[in-house]
């Protein structure tokens, strides 16, 4: 039996081959019987079962992933890896000329193993976001298919040969299907052809062989894109063997590009390096002059300049900046956020405008309708009953919403609002839409702002009717006649008038509103659609409630604190726009204006400009103003994030500075072409993704101040002890073992911080291309300061203390003993005020409360990585310090015997540094009050930031 079966399957595949090519050429019935399928009930689910064994699931095959090691060796070809294994085999040749003692072994060695780890690293890194961007691509694509007689949504990937297919505009094509039902289908197909033209489509047969893909027109192939219309489809190839399938291997992906702070960070990187081999030279020179008094051999000197110079490149700030990006993406997905362009992280955190949709996005998306008008009354939904009346026949005919048995909800919002009312009217809308059949359709656009359908009202012998439903503002001019109690007239002023009265009765409410309207034909023309839309007879209106979402009142609320202007972009109505825009606190006394779509039209650039100092509402706008929008708020110096859904979004989704696409209700055209895709649709989902950007750059920026200023302190301390005592403070054991500490122990769990609220409530920057070094300079220039300072304090107190004992006897003895102490001293400071200090530069000790003594923010928790690093990095530096004579020679200073009061006084300089660091932080640059400062209200952060 299972044998046959095989037997059995074979052949259909095999026969589905022989038609490869000639699908175009064949006529609907053909193709029907080929694929063994049914236009009116598809396959059934067992059916589709056995055939997905069969052809397997729809996927595309995968592109090759790169390999670890791959990946590992790349990241030698780093310039900063570049210099440093250069050093490193400088100093190893000059070490072999010369005789190597153990010290220096030890340097080579730590120099290998800061590359090494530097490399791991970021290999780690590099393999962990790869994975992650596969999650992201795996995102579930769904598609409506008729199965058992039922349309239904399945995931793409369970498609067969043999499906019938629904596909609209903004969809993309889920596999290669031969169109059976074309209503106005215009497809992008560049990802295939590379013809940027949208290509009309048709359903009739092409009886001409060998075509080209582009030719091939009533076709629908696999990953195209539906701009226009919408088309019923039958299935015939899928996955490998769709022409995408053929082709997809052989795209590679695209090459992965540094994002622009990575590109500031290895300038940055790259022009300290350079500074570093300057100074070294300085280093070696004064070391080389002061020599008789130093006593080394050049070797040495040389080791502890190129050291020295080594130790000032931030090496690990690449490696930091790629930890924040990779932990900021995965908590933003956590939160709703999925980041397509690893860029636009850092784009959110510098946004101060957001242009944001209303529907769905700022209101909930969960329409019902409210009430209607119909002969010049006012009726709640729920209090009257509805009869199958033209009305009615228009709500239910002119919609393509579903709600299956399973309460699946297929549809647009407003389409299923009115699904909604029926069902709950006990009126069958299927039955309907069985018995007078849709013969023609011109779908909604949201340039129009309707929808009309014709149907066979009046059975085979011919009498249509057109339906048409939306916007009133585009129906008024177009209805000539109107239903006065089932009597149908002309439609007078006054009527206009009523009805204009009553559309701002329902829009003050915040409700949507839709038109109703019909025309008779006796008979149509398929090629002339405007006769539908014109000489109406108006029916009734529907009012619709789309409640505000709860939440983003407070989110609204926490962008103004952050600086941040929201404007909210509707094609709604304008009085249900302004409505709904002050209930959630977009409008205040500046912003209390509204411009409609009309009015963009009529009013010049300039006039524009002006208008948007009072305005954040646009009303009836269509997508091409959202580009003009944009256009114009990033003339006035503005970084705009702009949401989307529809297909003709896409031009203002690109020009944003951070195009965010709808995850839920979004077109797949907006996904591809946006930066980020908010998978709950919600406008405080956009808040979080900015506080998440925020705080990458906040992160970046101390891990900056922080190792700039723990580098320069040392060689700092270096150049000042030559200078004074013509001694080296550090050797090339010290200085190595400073980088491994600080840069590869103690600096990395700074990128790893938990996330910050008290970033939002800081000024967005002024300008895109903003230094990394503003608002840190002070900071790393007090830090030096102290570190430095405290230093050098140390080496002193200990040389002049010693060379005024009586510990030895000679001076020479004394002398010796002198310098083993101070370089002590010094070592202690450099090496362990850094690992204090490390956790000051998130200095948020104190909550901060607002004027009623409520919190704000909570007190800043040190992240438990950073405790554990530094008592790790503490127990290191300790141990190396431990009093043993061996021990000492090998790290070149001395602790063995050491005096009980230098001792004192070395730990005490040491806690002096970050003491005096966060004291000048509170007092003198006033970090936390100047954040107060900026809370206008008494406010309080969104706590689910
Ligand atoms: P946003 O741009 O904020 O998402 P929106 O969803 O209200 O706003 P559109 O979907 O373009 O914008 O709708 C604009 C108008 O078009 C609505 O006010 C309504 O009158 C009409 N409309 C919306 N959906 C339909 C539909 N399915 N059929 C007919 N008319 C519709």
């Amino acid at each position: 039996m299972q044998e046959n079966q095989n037997v059995q399957d074979l052949s259909f595949s095999q026969e589905l081959d022989k038609y490869s090519k000639k699908w175009h050429a064949l006529s609907n019935e053909r193709i029907l019987k080929i694929l063994k399928t049914n236009q009116k009930s598809g396959l059934t689910t067992q059916e589709a079962a056995k055939r997905l064994e069969e052809f397997g699931r729809n996927t595309l095959p995968k592109p090759k992933k790169p390999n670890i090691f791959a990946i590992f060796f790349k990241s030698f070809l780093d310039p900063l890896c570049i210099m440093m294994a250069i050093a490193g085999i400088a100093s190893l040749i000059i070490g072999l000329i010369n005789t190597l003692e153990a010290p220096d072994i030890a340097g080579l060695i730590i120099i290998a193993v800061i590359i090494l780890t530097n490399s791991i690293i970021a290999t780690l890194q590099e393999w962990k976001s790869l994975n992650q961007k596969e999650a992201i691509k795996n995102n579930v694509l769904e598609a409506v298919v008729l199965r058992d007689g039922k349309q239904t949504r399945i995931n793409i990937e369970e498609l067969v040969p043999g499906d019938i297919i629904y596909t609209k505009s903004g969809d993309f094509v889920p596999a290669d299907s031969r169109i059976i039902d074309n209503q106005m289908l215009k497809v992008d197909e560049s990802a295939l052809t590379g013809e940027n033209e949208a290509v009309e489509k048709v359903d009739e047969v092409i009886e001409e062989q060998h075509l080209v893909l582009g030719d091939q027109k009533n076709i629908a192939f696999m990953s195209t894109l539906v701009v226009e219309g919408k088309m019923v489809g039958v299935v015939f190839n899928t996955g490998r063997e769709s022409e995408i399938g053929k082709i997809a291997t052989k795209i590679s992906e695209t090459k992965k590009q540094k994002t622009p702070l990575e590109h500031k960070v290895s300038k940055l990187t790259l022009i300290i390096g350079l500074a570093s081999v300057i100074l070294g030279a300085i280093i070696f020179g004064i070391a080389y002059v002061n020599n008789e008094k130093i006593g080394e051999s050049i070797y040495k000197l040389l080791l502890v300049a190129v050291s020295s110079a080594i130790s000032i490149i931030p090496e690990s700030l690449t490696i930091i900046v790629k930890i924040c990006l990779f932990i900021a993406t995965k908590k933003m997905a956590r939160k709703n956020v999925m980041i397509k362009k690893p860029k636009s992280i850092e784009t959110l955190g510098n946004v101060n405008v957001i242009c944001s949709d209303k529907t769905g996005t700022l209101t909930q998306n969960k329409m019902f309708v409210d009430s209607l008008y119909m002969s010049g009354k006012e009726y709640k939904a729920k209090e009257i009953e509805l009869q199958e009346d033209p009305l009615v026949r228009c709500m239910a005919l002119c919609n393509d919403g579903v709600i299956n048995k399973k309460g699946e909800k297929i549809g647009n919002a407003t389409d299923l609002a009115l699904v909604g009312l029926l069902m709950d009217n006990k009126i069958n809308y299927q039955a309907m839409r069985r018995k007078y059949k849709r013969v023609d359709e011109i779908p909604f656009d949201s340039k129009r702002k309707v929808m009309s359908t014709v149907n066979q009202v009046d059975g085979p012998d011919g009498k249509y009717v057109a339906y048409t439903k939306g916007a009133m503002d585009y129906l008024i001019p177009h209805c000539k006649h109107i239903v006065d109690n089932d009597i149908v007239r002309p439609i007078t002023d006054q009527d206009i008038e009523n009805i204009k009265e009553q559309l701002l009765v329902f829009a003050k409410k915040g409700m949507r509103t839709l038109g109703f309207a019909k025309k008779d034909l006796d008979e149509i023309d398929l090629e002339q659609d405007y006769q539908y839309e014109d000489k109406l007879v108006f029916m009734g209106l529907v009012a619709i409630i789309d409640p505000p979402r709860e939440e983003v009142k407070y989110s609204i609320e926490d962008a103004h604190n952050a600086g941040i202007r929201v404007i909210m972009i509707t094609g709604d109505h304008k009085v249900t726009a302004f409505e709904i825009a002050s209930r959630l606190g977009i409008t205040d006394e500046q912003y209390n204006d509204v411009i409609t779509g009309a009015e963009i039209e009529s009013l010049s650039n300039e006039e524009l400009i002006e208008k948007l100092k009072s305005t954040n509402v646009f009303a009836r706008v269509n997508p091409e103003h959202k580009a003009l929008i944009v256009d114009l708020l990033q003339s006035q110096n503005n970084i705009v994030a702009m949401t989307g859904d529809g297909v003709n979004d896409s031009p203002s989704l690109v020009k944003a500075d951070v195009g965010i696409a709808m995850g839920i209700t979004g077109t797949e055209v907006s996904k591809k072409v946006s930066d980020v895709i908010l998978t709950d649709d919600n406008f405080k989902s956009i808040i979080s993704g900015i506080n998440s950007g925020r705080n990458v750059y906040e992160k970046i920026k101390y891990s900056i101040s922080f190792l700039v200023a723990a580098n320069i302190s040392q060689v700092l301390t270096i150049l000042i002890v030559l200078g004074i005592f013509g001694q080296l403070a550090l050797n090339s054991v010290n200085i190595l073992f400073h980088i491994f500490v600080v840069e590869t122990i103690v600096a990395i769990p700074i990128g790893m911080q938990r996330e910050r609220k008290g970033v939002m409530l800081n000024p967005p920057p002024t300008h895109k291309k903003e230094s990394l070094l503003k608002g840190i300079i002070t900071q790393i220039c007090l830090t030096t300061l102290f570190n430095t300072l405290f230093a050098v304090l140390n080496y002193s107190i200990a040389d002049i203390y010693v060379m005024h004992s009586d510990l030895a006897s000679s001076k020479e003895e004394l002398q010796k003993l002198a310098s083993g102490y101070a370089k002590a001293g010094s070592y202690i400071c450099i090496m362990n005020s850094p690992i204090f200090y490390a956790i000051l530069f998130n200095n948020r000790f104190l909550p901060i409360k607002n004027d009623n003594g409520e919190t704000i923010i909570d007190k800043y928790k040190p992240n438990k990585w950073l405790i554990i690093l530094m008592c790790i990095a503490l127990t290191l530096t300790t141990l190396t310090m431990l009093p043993f004579e061996g021990l000492n020679e090998f790290f070149d200073f001395k602790t063995h015997k050491l005096p009980a009061i230098l001792a004192v006084i070395f730990i005490i300089n040491t806690l002096l540094t970050p003491i005096c660091i966060y004291l000048v932080n509170l007092i003198v640059l006033k970090t936390t009050s100047n954040m107060k400062k900026n809370l206008s209200k008494q406010q309080t952060i969104n706590k689910e930031l």
